[in-house]
């Protein structure tokens, strides 16, 4: 028990240590959401913390659909969806997914983490090999031990170390390789194109994780197939319905035999209760947005590209991101607490991601830009990131 309570204390310890400091901005409560701009402790800031990628995150048309499907509905399910938890609703958002994914089928669960969990866990076991980019998200590290299966782990987005665990494995194992499309922390792309041969090669399916690249990649958001032109190179699409889709759950689209199997035997799908119906609704109602609205995914670009650039010029360090996941690399996890503060005392909103979530010296702040910026959005939040890189020594 001692061992136990040791941790806990270790934590608030650490806790308590940063918030004396005045350097804790977790957990803040945002009052105002309005576009691209929030409210914190009665002040107005510009929010760069944002995974509403599109702007779709207050759309009037999906908070319509939202409210007609809660006046039909009510507000819950009346349990699992294999039982008394189905409406015509789920099936419509599934079939919508397939659709925007181009796959036969699609499966949706209460939460991405949870996807993630049941799916890894439900199509790997003992006798199988799971094979993960290093940097991919912690629900599939879970997914990984869950399922009990051999977990091998290759360095962060190396092809020839894929190689090599693929040749570990051994040719007689099940093997299921995932990496995420887009990383979360460090906002770079999956070499997918060599992702993909190497599994037909070793035989291994390939299963990725969407939740940075639906709505960001590719020339109208379908996501990294589309960006690569690659489409049917991955057995296994999953995405989540909470950063761009703005509601909340989690799917998987693939082949009908793997989504009907999914549906009698994922845990998470069997054993807990059915998406609620204003979720189903607004995330269905947002993949049909986005078909009809790709201008957004150009202005999500345009920002990406503007603000990338004006950092680089300023002399930060972005690591290899592509995409509207920016790290501003600041050190030392105490840098990255200082720029976060120095930041929203100046009026943006942007948060700071310390080890061991990242690896230690490359704490940084993690700034998203998402359609609903404006140009000169952007160029404020440019001006001000150089101001406080200039006061805290990180930039000159
Ligand atoms: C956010 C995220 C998830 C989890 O999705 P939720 O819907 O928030 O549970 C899974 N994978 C990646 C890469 C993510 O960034």
């Amino acid at each position: 028990m001692d061992s136990i309570l040791k941790r806990i204390s270790e934590i608030n310890l650490r806790y308590e240590e940063v918030k004396e400091a005045g350097l804790y901005f977790y957990l803040q409560p945002l009052e105002g959401l309005e576009g691209a701009w929030v409210s914190s402790n009665g002040r107005r800031m510009l929010n760069l913390a944002s995974y509403s990628y599109l702007g779709l995150l207050g759309h009037p048309w999906i908070e319509n659909a939202a409210r007609e499907a809660i006046t039909r509905y009510g507000t819950g399910t009346h349990g699992v969806r294999i039982l008394a938890g189905s409406l015509p609703l789920h099936t419509e958002l599934e079939q919508t997914i397939a659709r925007f994914k181009k796959a036969e089928d699609a499966i949706v669960y209460s939460s991405g983490y949870v996807t993630n969990l049941t799916t890894v866990s439900t199509l790997v076991g003992r006798n199988d090999v799971v094979i993960c980019d290093k940097f991919n998200h912690a629900s599939i590290v879970d997914g990984c031990l869950l399922s009990g299966a051999q977990f091998l782990r290759f360095r962060h987005n190396d092809m020839p170390d894929l190689e090599r665990r693929l040749q570990q494995a051994g040719p007689d194992k099940g093997k299921l390789v995932i990496v995420d499309a887009v990383f979360s922390m460090d906002g770079d792309i999956i070499n997918l194109p060599e992702v993909s041969r190497l599994c037909r090669a070793y035989g291994a399916l390939l299963m990725v994780d969407e939740a940075h690249s639906l709505g960001v990649l590719g020339a109208t958001g379908h996501g990294i197939e589309e960006h690569f032109g690659l489409q049917g190179a991955i057995d296994i699409q999953m995405g989540t319905l909470s950063k761009t889709i703005p509601s909340v759950g989690g799917y998987v689209a693939g082949n009908r035999e793997l989504i009907t199997y999914l549906k009698h035997v994922a845990r998470a799908f069997v054993f807990s209760a059915a998406l609620p119906p204003a979720q189903s609704a607004a995330a269905k109602a947002a993949f049909e947005v986005m078909a009809e609205e790709p201008a957004r995914v150009r202005t999500l670009r345009r920002n990406t590209e503007l603000f990338l650039g004006g950092l680089k010029a300023r002399g930060f360090s972005t690591l290899h991101s592509e995409t509207p996941i920016v790290p501003i690399i600041c050190g030392e996890d105490q840098q990255a607490f200082q720029m976060a503060g120095v930041c929203q005392e100046l009026g943006i909103f942007a948060l700071p991601v310390v080890s061991p979530a990242v690896p230690a010296g490359l704490a940084r702040l993690r700034a998203c830009v998402t359609a609903a910026h404006t140009e000169s959005d952007i160029l404020h939040a440019l001006d001000i990131f150089e101001r406080a890189g200039q006061r805290l020594g990180i930039v000159k």
